[in-house]
């Protein structure tokens, strides 16, 4: 069993595999990250490059540790390049035939003793462990977004989770730098599931016209002290993983109360997934965010 992680894989560059990435480079860990291409993989190196410079210009990074964790993260539009990783962390698309299609092509590359994770928000973990040929040697690692930003990672144990491979994880997290809070395996575990349910009421107050995107997200800063509004926290997380999460909470828990808002479900039809594409809750296209609604 491994005691030391040394080589991180993570498959997914979006916006949760890119900040997997930058903080375990920043750690001094090396990191392999893939996406369905490289060009795909490149473009989300090309977005750790631009936030690292922000916080260089910010004076909340200097130049030379910047390089440094640049210089630790190689790219791939290929699986076997994760191979000789220690520690691989899923983060591609919610949705699980896409992580168990990943999953089947990637086992078989891994040396044995390699633990695999995912950073499902929703999804069972002992459901997406026996998809993989190494049950005992797979978590959930769930981390926040932004992850360089949030200090919380939750850590999920499968029904067959060894304790050697939680105990990684958590070495894992301390060497991050971040707090690790433990749920058990059921829909969207904790955070999740407290806050996707929030979100998707601030959805049906929208659809049922108690009040416009600007009111809500206005009511919830002032009036309950939330940093950002709950629409526009929404656009911030993908409007597709929320609706995925709230479609695991729905079946999962078979409880109506779960039932994901029919316009989140149009938004998603109709492409606008917040601001990873321009458009959701507010419209980003232009200099300053416009509500949509
Ligand atoms: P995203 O849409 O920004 O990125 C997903 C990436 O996965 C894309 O780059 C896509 O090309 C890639 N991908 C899809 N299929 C792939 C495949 N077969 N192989 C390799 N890469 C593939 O999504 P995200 O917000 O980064 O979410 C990723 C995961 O993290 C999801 O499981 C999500 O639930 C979870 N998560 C998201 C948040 C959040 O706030 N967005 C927070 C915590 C956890």
């Amino acid at each position: 069993m491994l005691t030391q992680i040394e080589t991180v894989g993570v498959i997914g560059a979006g916006q949760m595999g890119q900040g997997i990435a930058q903080v375990s480079a920043d750690a001094g860990l090396n990191v392999v990250m893939s996406d369905v291409s490289a060009d795909a993989a490149r473009a989300g190196l090309d977005r750790i490059g631009e936030a690292t410079e922000r916080a260089v210009e910010g004076g909340k990074m200097d130049a030379a540790r910047r390089d440094g964790l640049l210089g630790r993260i190689e790219v791939t539009g290929a699986l076997a390049d994760l191979g000789h990783c220690d520690l691989v962390i899923e983060a591609a698309s919610e949705n699980e035939a896409v992580k168990t299609a990943i999953f089947s092509e990637l086992c078989p590359q891994l040396k044995p003793e390699a633990v695999l994770a995912t950073n499902t928000s929703s999804i069972s973990i002992t459901r997406l462990a026996a998809a993989t040929d190494r049950p005992e040697r797979f978590m959930g690692i769930h981390f926040m977004n932004p992850v360089p930003r949030m200090k919380l990672v939750e850590l999920v144990r499968g029904i067959a989770t060894a304790d050697a491979t939680f105990e990684l994880a958590r070495g894992y997290v301390d060497r991050l730098g971040k707090t690790a809070t433990v749920s058990e395996d059921f829909p969207a575990f904790i955070v999740n599931r407290i806050l996707l349910p929030m979100i998707n009421e601030a959805i049906y107050t929208l659809y049922e016209g108690v009040g416009t995107v600007e009111a809500i997200d206005t009511a919830m800063k002032l009036g309950a002290n939330h940093p950002m509004g709950p629409l526009e926290l929404a656009d911030f997380i993908g409007l597709d993983t929320c609706l995925a999460i709230m479609q695991v909470l729905h079946d999962g828990l078979a409880d109506s109360k779960y039932r994901p808002c029919p316009l989140l479900v149009k938004y998603v039809e109709a492409g606008w997934l917040g601001r990873k594409t321009g458009r959701g809750f507010y419209d980003y296209r232009g200099e300053t965010p416009v509500p949509t609604r």
